[in-house]
C-alpha cells in the first residue's frame, strides 16, 4: 500500500492563487523522494497538504491509507503524530535544552516521562548530539541546530518525515551531512519527502524527483537529477552522484589520529563500534514494529531495557578501547629513548 497518494490535487488559495494543479503521484513506504521546483512552484503546499495545514480544494490526499483532504481538525493532531516534520529555520524553543526541545515533541502526545526518559538520549545518540543534551539551541551551530529537528522529528518513531527545505539555512558542507543523515534515517525504512531547490544535494543524492512548476507535476523521475540550462539551453545534469559516509556518532569518536598501524586498528575498532550504534536506528524502528504488531507493554519495556543495556556495553567498550590505546601510546612513549633525554632543567 502506497503511504502517499496525491489523486489530482488543486489547490487554490482563498485569494485566487492557484498553488496546485491535477498533481497526481504516489509514494511506496520507503521511498526517498525529492520534491524540486522554483519558488512559489507549490512545494510548500504539497507539505501543507499532507499535514492538514491546508486542504485541497478539489482531488485526493491519501496518507497511509486515509483520506485526509477532509479529515475533521479534531482527528488532525493524531495524524500529525505520524508524521516526523523537518523545517529550514529549525523551529526550537529557545527557552528549552536540545534534550527538552526533542522531549517535548514526546509531551505532546502524552508520552509517559519514563518512556521520553529512554528515547530522547537514544535520538540524540542516533544525530551524534547525546553530548549536547543540556545544551541551549543558541549555543549551538547551523549543523547541530538542525541534528536536532531531526532528533526531534525521529523521536516519535514516524514512519514518514517531511522535510521542507531542511538545508536552506545550512552552507553546503552542512547542508551535505544533514541530507546524509536523512539518507541514513531514509535506510532504515523511514519513507522521506524533503522540498528543497538545492540543485548540487540532489544530484548527489540521485533519488526520485519529483518536479513542480507553477503548480503542475513536470516531472517523476527515479534516480533523478535536478536540471539545469547550459549556454545553449541544452537541459544537462549538473554533476555525478557522489556516494556519503557519514558517520553521525563521529562526534562521539574523540580519537581521530591514523599516523601508526595501531592508531588505525583502534579507529577501525571504534568505526565498527560507531556503526554498531548507529544501528540505533534499527532497533527505533524494530521498536516501531513492536509498538504496532503486539499489545504487551511488558514485552516492550523489556526489549527497550535490552536495546538500553546493548548501548550501557557499547559505551563501556569504547571507554575500555581508549583506556587501553592511551597505555599502548603511553608504554611506546617509555619505550623510546628519545623520550628519556632529560631536559636541562629537570637534572
Ligand atoms: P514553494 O514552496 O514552491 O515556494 P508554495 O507552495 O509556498 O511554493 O506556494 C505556491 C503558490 O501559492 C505561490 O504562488 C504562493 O505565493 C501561493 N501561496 C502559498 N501560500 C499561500 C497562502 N496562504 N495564501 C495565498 N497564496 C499562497
Amino acid at each position: 500500500m502506497n503511504i502517499i497518494e496525491f489523486k489530482d490535487v488543486n489547490k487554490i488559495y482563498p485569494n485566487g492563487t492557484r498553488a496546485l494543479q491535477d498533481v497526481t503521484f504516489s509514494v511506496e513506504p520507503g521511498e526517498f523522494v525529492f520534491v524540486i521546483g522554483e519558488s512559489g512552484a507549490g512545494k510548500s503546499t504539497i507539505v501543507k497538504l499532507l499535514t492538514c495545514e491546508e486542504r485541497p480544494s478539489q482531488g485526493l490526499v491519501i496518507l497511509d491509507g486515509q483520506d485526509v483532504s477532509e479529515l475533521p481538525d479534531k482527528y488532525v493532531p493524531f495524524l500529525r503524530r505520524k508524521v516526523g516534520m523537518i523545517f529550514q529555520d529549525f523551529r526550537l524553543i529557545a527557552s528549552r535544552t536540545v534534550a527538552e526541545n526533542v522531549a517535548y515533541a514526546m509531551e505532546v502526545t502524552g508520552a509517559s516521562p519514563k518512556e521520553i526518559k529512554r528515547r530522547v538520549p537514544l535520538v540524540l545518540s542516533v544525530v551524534g548530539l547525546k553530548n549536547k543534551a543540556d545544551v541551549f539551541p543558541a549555543q549551538l551551530s547551523g549543523g547541530e541546530g538542525q541534528r536536532v529537528g531531526i532528533a526531534r522529528a525521529l523521536v516519535n518513531n514516524p514512519r514518514l518525515i517531511l522535510a521542507d527545505e531542511p538545508t536552506g539555512n545550512l552552507d553546503p558542507v552542512n547542508g551535505e551531512a544533514i541530507m546524509a543523515l536523512l539518507e541514513r534515517i531514509n535506510r532504515n525504512g523511514t519513507t522521506i519527502i524533503a522540498c528543497t531547490h538545492d540543485q548540487n544535494l540532489v544530484n548527489k543524492m540521485q533519488k526520485r524527483v519529483l518536479q513542480l512548476e507553477k503548480g503542475e507535476l513536470s516531472r517523476d523521475e527515479y534516480c533523478g537529477n535536478y536540471y539545469c540550462l547550459s549556454a545553449d539551453d541544452d537541459i544537462m545534469p549538473i554533476e555525478e552522484k557522489v556516494e556519503y559516509n557519514y558517520n553521525s556518532e563521529a562526534d562521539e569518536t574523540a580519537y581521530v589520529s591514523n599516523e601508526n598501524e595501531d592508531d588505525l586498528q583502534f579507529n577501525h575498532k571504534l568505526d565498527l563500534l560507531s556503526n554498531e550504534k548507529g544501528n540505533l536506528l534499527d532497533s527505533l524502528k524494530q521498536d516501531s514494529e513492536s509498538r504496532r504488531t503486539r499489545t504487551s507493554s511488558f514485552n516492550r519495556t523489556k526489549e527497550m531495557k535490552e536495546i538500553l543495556r546493548r548501548i550501557d556495553e557499547r559505551v563501556q567498550q569504547r571507554e575500555a578501547l581508549r583506556k587501553q590505546n592511551e597505555i599502548k601510546k603511553a608504554q611506546k612513549n617509555r619505550d623510546n629513548p628519545e623520550n628519556n633525554i632529560m631536559e636541562p632543567e629537570e637534572l
